[in-house]
């Protein structure tokens, strides 16, 4: 039986040669370490209006930046000076930036300016200890999970869900495989306890099979730009691909599948929305998980624990506890405790990609 991964990231450990050759490219092809920095670099002129366009960048690799602007592509440079700004530190520039270009003809432009990013998804890079970024301006993380195959883990979806919040993403559940439920009665059981512990999130029931609740998320990714992330197996391929499959009209960029590039790219949805899906953001923000986190996470735990006999009671062994007690009167749920409990020790062991 093949090896059941929790974190995309374990999934992909061979695709890393790949991402260090893709490093080595990227470093070989950045000359703005050779010139002296300009003081004059970060204050931009700004273009003349009229000139440029606002476009997004929707990816970078060794060949160039691709900017989408009205329907169409364009290959950018960047401005010399924009090069050379260093306070952005080492991404100047991310695939979903929004920039300000100057079109050259009708399929090359040159970046003068990018704007500021309202949110930045980011995760370790390859050494393991260097946030590298991915991309930005983000609205939404599909969090995907499956009632079997593999089964739900709302651990997981905790996990995800505190790492989208504090990239100031709107997090919303996507459980898929629901058609596999009528054939799995215990499953179907935790599925209900889940639904109904889990309230607060934004939960979609999904089924690539049937096509239940496609609609819905397809709705939901109108002019926004999204990204699917959850554990491997649970259908995020089979779901992008019936999203744009479906009736929402994808740009220039065709999407073939995981295997075909490890860097993140933007597709263009429709005229206004975007999605995003590489194994990188897959498995985004799996790092720097503090007690805090996992404490802020969970409001019912927080408030049961204010009746706790020690202030800083942890909730797992300590004697007088009112988390415990309320689990042994089943006014709380045993997911969400197990969720809690499984997350506290992530922390203690360190599992972080950093
Ligand atoms: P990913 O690793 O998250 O991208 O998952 P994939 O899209 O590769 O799907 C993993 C497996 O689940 C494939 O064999 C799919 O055919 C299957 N699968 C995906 N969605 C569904 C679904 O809604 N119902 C059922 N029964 N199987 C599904
Ligand atoms: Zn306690």
């Amino acid at each position: 039986m093949s090896k059941e991964y929790d974190y995309e990231e374990d999934f992909w450990k061979n695709e890393r040669k790949e991402l260090r050759k893709d490093r080595r490219i990227a470093q070989k092809t950045d000359r703005s370490k050779y010139k002296k920095t300009n003081q004059a670099a970060s204050k931009v002129p700004r273009p003349v209006a009229g000139d440029t366009k606002q476009g997004r960048v929707i990816s970078i690799s060794g060949e160039g930046i691709l900017v989408h602007f009205s329907g169409k592509n364009y290959s950018c440079s960047l401005k010399g000076a924009l090069k050379k700004d260093r306070s952005r530190k080492k991404n100047l520039l991310v695939v979903g930036d929004f920039v300000d270009f100057l079109p050259l003809n009708e399929t090359e432009g040159q970046i003068v300016q990018v704007q500021e990013r309202s949110s930045l998804l980011e995760r370790i890079d390859i050494s393991g200890r260097k946030r590298q970024l991915l991309a930005a301006n983000i609205d939404t993380v599909f969090i995907t999970g499956s009632v079997v195959l593999p089964p739900l883990k709302p651990f997981l979806i905790d996990r995800y869900v505190i790492a989208a919040k504090k990239g100031n993403m709107e997090p919303v559940v996507l459980i898929n495989k629901i058609d596999l439920l009528s054939s799995s009665p215990e499953e179907a059981a935790v599925f209900e306890e889940f639904l109904s512990a889990y309230k607060n999130l934004t939960i979609i029931p999904v089924s690539c099979k049937t096509g239940k609740g496609i609609d819905t998320v397809q709705s939901l990714m109108k002019k926004k730009t999204s990204v699917f992330s959850g554990q491997s197996g649970v259908g995020k391929s089979s779901l992008i691909n019936k999203i744009l499959g479906l009736n929402l009209p994808i740009g220039e960029i065709v999407y073939k599948g995981k295997h075909t590039t490890t860097k993140a790219h933007l597709i263009p949805i429709g005229a206004t929305g975007f999605c995003i899906d590489t194994p990188g953001i897959r498995s985004f923000g799996l790092w720097d998980l503090s007690k805090q986190d996992v404490l802020a996470r969970f409001s019912e735990i927080r408030e049961l624990g204010l009746s706790c006999k020690f202030q800083n009671c942890l909730h797992v062994q300590e004697p007088g506890c009112a988390v415990k007690q309320a689990l042994e009167e089943k006014t709380l749920s045993p997911l969400i405790y197990e969720s809690y409990t499984k997350l506290l020790e992530e922390c203690d062991q360190g599992r972080y990609y950093t």
